[in-house]
This record gives C-alpha cells, sequence and structure tokens, in this order.
C-alpha cells in the first residue's frame, strides 16, 4: 500500500512532467546543440571546477580524463533529450541514481551541487548562441530542469545519508555499552602512555641536544587509528568526537614544530612547550571522559530490569523513522505486545519471578526480531517493537511469530511448574502518517480489540481515516 500523502518523489515527478509538456518545442532545438558543443561544456566545466580547491581534492586530471569525460556527455544526452526517449520514472531513477553514487564515494554534497551549477553555466553560455527567437525558451528549460535534478539529487544524499546514520545507530545500540566505556578508558590509559614516551623522547632529545628517535605522532598511534577508523562507527554524528579529533591533531602540529625547532629552543621554550602540551593531552583525556559519560547518559535511557531502550528513547527513534519513510515510501509497522493476564503471575508466584518473565520475555522478543528492528519496554508488561520497511503481511508474520514462541516457551521455572503465559498484540502499518502518535495509538487501538476478542492473538489495526 503507497502512503496517501504526496512525497518529494511525487512532487518532483509532477514537476517534471509539467516542465516536458511545456517545452516541446525546446527538444528538437537542444539535441542538436549540445551534440554539437558537448565537448566544449565539459572541457568548459572542468576547467571551472578545477579551480574551486575543495574539488582538487577528489579530482586529477587523471580521473576527469579517463572516466569522467564519458560520464558527463552521457549524462547530458541523457538529461536533454526529453520525453520521447525515457519514461519520467527512468528520468527520475537516473538522477536519483546519480546522487546515490557520488553519496557513496563521499563527495560533499555541496561540491556536488557546486558541480552541478557549473554545468549549468556551461550549457547555457553555448545556448546563447542560439538565434533569439530560440534562446529565451531553451535557456528557461536548462534553467528550471537542473534546478529541478538539483532537488532531486540533493535528496538522494539525504536518504544515502539517513541509510548510513540509521545503520550506524543500530550498530552501536548493539554493542555492550560497559564494553564501549572501557573502550574509552583504554584509550585514556593509551594517552597517557603515549604522553609518557613523548615527553621522555623529548628531554632525550633536548639533552643531547640532537633530533634523536621521537615516538610516532599521534595520529599514527592505536589512538589515531582507533579514532580514525573505529570511533566514527561507534560515535556516529558526535560532536565530543569531532573536537577529540582536533585536539590531536593540535597535539600532534605541536610537536613537528618543536621537533623543527628543537635544536635552537632554549630551556625556556622547551618548558613552555611542555606546558602547552600537557594541556593540550589534558583536554584529549576530558574528552574521552565526556564520550564515556555520553555513553553512561544513552544507558540512562534504558530499562534497568530488561535492557530494553525505555519510552523517552522511543521519540527520537520514531521521528527518524517516520522521516524516512516519507521519502523511501517505505513503511514501518509498530507491534504492541502486552503480557495476557500478568497480573495473576505476580499474584500467584511473587513479584522476582514477575521480574523474570519481564527479563525471559524482553530477550525472547530480541532474538526473534531483526537486528534492524527496535524493541522497547514501553510499560509494566507492554512492549513495543518497531519494524522499519515492512510491508503488512510481513509485520504479521513476525507478530504471530512472536505469539506463538511464547505460547510454546515457558518464560520461567519456579520450583511449582513453569510459567506459561501468552500475548496480545496489535499490529499498525504507517500508513504515512507524520505523527507517529498516531500509528502508536491505531497500534493500541488494535491490541485492545485483541484482548476483547479473547488474547492469545494479533489482530491488525485499521488504516486512518
Ligand atoms: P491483561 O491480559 O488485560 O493485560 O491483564 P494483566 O493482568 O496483564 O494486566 P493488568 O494491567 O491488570 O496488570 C499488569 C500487571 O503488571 C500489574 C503490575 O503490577 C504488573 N507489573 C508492571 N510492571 C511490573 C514489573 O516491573 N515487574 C513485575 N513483577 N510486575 C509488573
Ligand atoms: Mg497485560
Ligand atoms: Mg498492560
Amino acid at each position: 500500500m503507497k502512503p496517501p500523502f504526496q512525497s518529494l518523489v511525487e512532487i518532483h515527478h509532477k514537476e517534471l512532467l509539467n516542465l516536458w509538456e511545456n517545452s516541446v518545442e525546446v527538444f528538437s532545438t537542444l539535441q542538436p546543440v549540445l551534440k554539437q558543443h558537448s565537448d566544449d561544456i565539459v572541457t568548459g566545466f572542468y576547467q571551472r571546477l578545477l579551480k574551486h580547491p575543495q574539488a582538487k581534492e577528489f579530482l586529477t586530471t587523471e580521473v576527469i580524463n579517463q572516466r569522467l569525460r564519458q560520464g558527463i556527455k552521457a549524462w547530458l544526452s541523457f538529461t536533454f533529450y526529453g520525453p520521447h526517449t525515457q519514461t519520467s520514472q527512468e528520468f527520475l531513477e537516473f538522477q536519483e541514481r546519480l546522487g546515490r553514487i557520488h553519496a557513496e564515494m563521499d563527495i560533499p554534497l555541496t561540491l556536488f551541487l557546486l558541480g552541478l551549477r557549473m554545468l549549468k553555466q556551461e550549457i547555457i553560455q553555448v545556448l546563447m548562441e542560439l538565434e533569439e527567437s530560440k534562446r529565451l525558451s531553451a535557456v528557461s528549460y536548462v534553467d528550471a530542469l537542473i534546478d529541478l535534478i538539483l532537488a532531486i539529487i540533493a535528496e538522494s544524499y539525504n536518504e544515502e545519508h539517513g541509510d548510513m546514520i540509521s545503520e550506524l545507530q543500530r550498530m552501536r545500540m548493539s554493542i555492550p555499552p560497559e564494553n564501549l566505556q572501557l573502550v574509552c578508558e583504554q584509550m585514556r590509559n593509551k594517552l597517557l602512555m603515549w604522553f609518557t614516551h613523548q615527553l621522555s623522547a623529548m628531554h632525550q632529545r633536548t639533552a643531547k641536544r640532537s633530533k634523536g628517535n621521537s615516538v610516532v605522532p599521534l595520529r599514527e598511534s592505536e589512538i589515531g587509528l582507533w579514532l580514525e577508523h573505529k570511533a566514527p562507527l561507534l560515535f556516529p554524528e558526535n560532536q565530543t568526537l569531532d573536537t577529540l579529533v582536533q585536539a590531536c591533531e593540535e597535539i600532534d602540529s605541536l610537536l613537528e614544530q618543536t621537533r623543527q625547532q628543537s635544536q635552537q629552543q632554549n630551556e625556556e621554550e622547551y618548558t613552555e612547550t611542555i606546558a602547552l602540551l600537557e594541556e593540550l593531552v589534558k583536554r584529549a583525556d576530558w574528552l574521552l571522559c565526556e564520550l564515556a559519560r555520553e555513553i553512561s547518559e544513552i544507558e540512562g535511557r534504558k530499562d534497568p530490569l530488561t535492557h530494553l531502550f525505555n519510552r523517552r528513547h522511543l521519540a527520537t527513534v520514531l521521528n527518524f523513522e517516520s522521516r524516512k519513510s516519507r521519502y523511501t515510501h517505505k513503511q514501518y509497522a509498530i507491534l504492541l505486545i502486552d503480557l495476557d493476564h500478568f497480573k495473576a503471575v505476580n499474584d500467584r508466584y511473587g513479584h522476582d519471578i514477575g521480574d523474570q518473565v519481564l527479563k525471559r520475555f524482553a530477550e525472547l522478543l530480541s532474538e526473534k526480531v531483526r537486528t534492524s528492528d527496535f524493541v522497547f519496554r514501553y510499560g509494566g508488561e507492554e512492549f513495543l517493537v518497531l519494524l522499519p520497511a515492512v510491508q503488512e503481511a510481513t509485520a504479521m508474520l513476525v507478530a504471530e511469530k512472536i505469539r506463538k514462541i511464547v505460547e510454546a516457551t515457558p518464560l520461567a521455572v519456579p520450583s511449582d511448574g513453569a510459567v506459561q503465559l501468552t500475548v496480545s498484540c496489535g499490529v499498525a502499518l504507517s500508513a504515512g502518517e507524520l505523527n507517529y502518535e498516531r500509528t502508536i495509538k491505531r497500534a493500541d487501538q488494535a491490541l485492545y480489540q485483541a484482548k476483547l476478542e479473547g488474547r492469545n492473538r494479533v489482530v491488525l489495526a485499521l488504516p486512518p481515516r
């Protein structure tokens, strides 16, 4: 089922069809002139682009000559051939793919958009040579079409990036927080050891007044490697981590400076450098502490009994997923699961056994869903499972699988027999609602219905009215 709202993709679609419809006379003008001047356009474009400092990082003349020239020519002919050679769907998918490929290559969006604007300028320059009667319509068509492409590409970058963030968030959620804290502590120790070595190497150097052996710079040490390769996965989009990386770069550049000056440095300068270095290392150490503190803050959002995320964390995840489902057109499902007659367990076996049951049920739930799904403790004996990017049938299947497994598995084994329970479950699909709370509400109504109908069952919520 397609969400009943107008997504950005649909808006782009309409805009494109509109543009094509109103520009029929332009196609026959554009094609020959673009074909004839494609070499000039590409050459002019790269000349402009390479003047930009950020672009130089990504482009070498060799790369341009070997691969990109042909790529841009193909893009030019595909993009401006118009509706008689392609459907609007193909056109949009082609441009989206282009955005995603560049996003995967880590080309910054700003650079990519800058490139497109430069390309537009080159094309328009060529079109200025057209006779006056054709010029205006051709230029305004190219202008509008490239603006549309800019929007499509910006959106597909977003999507690519969104995918990455959510993947990383999931990774992070699946790593036990104690381990992350331990890693931060280890890094603090390593930093201290590195600093001690560095001090003694500097001391020897000054004593002998020679360049001597120096300790590896921070960026080449284990800390540097960790910061570059692993930490970004463990702490995605984290300001503290960015500041820490900067602090380490400052330490390295100070060391490099002092190494070059070591021959001429006097005692006073040396003491000053050491003091400054100490300050910087202290700061990096503090930032590592701060990272560890942030982890315990996240842990604070978890429910101490089941170790699942509690309700407070729900908003972050659901806001993210509902935004994502808006532009991917993929729905998410919410399963609200409530243990049946749970009060009777407490009454018969006591609160501790009740707790054990909740714990075991939480483990069972986490085992039975995909790692990309999210499980929350929603209330006392009520749990919420979020399944991103699923269809109705799959969501119902997952819910039914959970119901069956609970029915068949004792959740605790006190001395006088096993605790065998059942669950009721309400399932709601997002259906394009921007407000995820409405989806939860529908799941809640379905859960209520399941209880009314006799419990131990799964009920699918009605779509929103
Ligand atoms: P229903 O099938 O209608 O859901 O019946 P129920 O007995 O499961 O529901 P009810 O809402 O009447 O009772 C829920 C019980 O869950 C009451 C409460 O004491 C218990 N409970 C909530 N949180 C915890 C907890 O953390 N540990 C334990 N042991 N019990 C809890
Ligand atoms: Mg209950
Ligand atoms: Mg309940």
